[in-house]
């Protein structure tokens, strides 16, 4: 694996492998490395020849000094775990080379930032848009893979990869979790035990939301109680927002009628964490008699997009193949759920379209 720190090295390089008919995938990431991001790696793996992944803590997206600094950083173990996947440039660049004095050009896509994160950090989507068509231009990918963990910044590249014409492929992954159904993050390395066991109140709490529309609730507001619940039942946590919104536009939904994306942030103690769902009202006509339908009946394939069934089949045996104890994974609350005898809930696969 090379590793390349300076803009035009990585860009010569970039151009060399186009040149040569390579194709190019690339995974930006600002390191503290886990399974989640080795799933997207593996992914890139599948779709080219030679897979870019970056490392930069962006400063830009951060609003807060002090998140910035106590983000979570280790480039040694970083480096061996992509080395071992087989990455071939780890592009590690510094804040210098990434913003010269001087810099002031920014990228911002508009509606899409406006709720959820966006409303509650201002500047950070603006932050990442601007980085990550930077690290485009400089490492110049066919193809790009982004997790569904971050969903909003998902369905934001997106478009600006559509409004720009980047003419580059944005592949989204679904949310690789622990065997308790916690998303993997690298905040999670901030929480001490006690932060730890509360953190599944975050999982638990998408799970209510899924169960409740599992039993036919289709009022947003009745669906989002179920959340605040199970949130306000954990002393150590405090919630942030838990809205339902579409999966495309981000638009409210105040009544479920189809698909709907349900999107929470949790502080824990200091540790902010976010987490998102698919959710899904199967439509009227697939009711059975007894007015729940198969779709959306614990234990059936509830709340579950079928192309996103897909992406998560995939995605567990990427994870599997990844060499890196895998093991104790799951990429969906079904696999989770399961693993504590709960019934069974897809609350995790939504499609990859966004
Ligand atoms: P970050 O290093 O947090 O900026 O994340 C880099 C990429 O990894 C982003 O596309 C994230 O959405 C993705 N990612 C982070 N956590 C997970 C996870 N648990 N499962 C899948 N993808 C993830």
């Amino acid at each position: 694996m090379e590793r390349i720190t300076d803009v035009q090295s990585m860009q010569r390089w970039a151009e060399d492998s186009r040149v040569a008919g390579r194709r190019i995938a690339f995974v930006p990431t600002m390191g503290a490395l886990h399974e989640g991001h080795l799933a997207l790696v593996a992914r890139a793996a599948e779709l080219a020849d030679r897979v870019v992944v970056s490392i930069f803590v962006n400063p830009l997206q951060f609003e807060r000094r002090d998140d910035f600094d106590a983000y979570p950083s280790d480039l040694a173990a970083d480096a061996a775990l992509l080395e071992r996947a087989g990455v071939a440039v780890l592009f590690v660049p510094d804040a210098r080379s990434m913003y010269a004095p001087g810099f002031q050009t920014r990228v911002e896509v508009e509606q899409l930032t406006a709720p959820l994160c966006g409303a509650r950090r201002p500047g950070h989507f603006r932050g990442v848009t601007t980085v990550v068509a930077k690290l485009f231009h400089i490492v110049r990918p066919h193809v790009a893979v982004f997790g569904e963990k971050d969903y909003q910044q998902l369905v934001i590249i997106r478009r600006m990869v559509e409004d720009l014409a980047f003419g580059i492929e944005i592949v989204g992954m679904p949310t690789v979790r622990e065997r308790d159904g916690l998303a993997l993050s690298s905040r999670n390395r901030r929480l001490d035990a006690g932060g730890r066991a509360a953190a599944r109140c975050v999982p638990r709490a998408l799970r209510a939301a899924v169960d409740a529309v599992a039993t036919g609730e289709r009022a947003a507001a009745r669906i989002l109680d179920a959340v605040r619940r199970e949130i306000a039942a954990e002393p150590l946590a405090r919630l942030e927002y838990a809205e339902l919104r579409d999966p495309e536009t981000l638009e409210e939904i105040v009544t479920l009628a189809g698909r709907a994306r349900l999107a929470v942030a949790v502080w824990v103690g200091d540790v902010r964490l976010i987490d998102n769902c698919a959710i899904e009202a199967p439509p009227a006509t697939a009711r059975a008699e007894n007015g729940v339908s198969r779709a959306s009946a614990p234990g059936g394939r509830a709340a579950a997009a079928a192309s996103g069934e897909d992406a998560d089949t995939r995605m567990a045996g990427s994870v599997r193949g990844s060499g890196n104890g895998g093991g104790g994974l799951r990429t969906s609350m079904r696999s989770a759920a399961a693993s504590d005898g709960k019934p069974h809930t897809d609350a995790t696969t939504g499609g990859t379209s966004a």
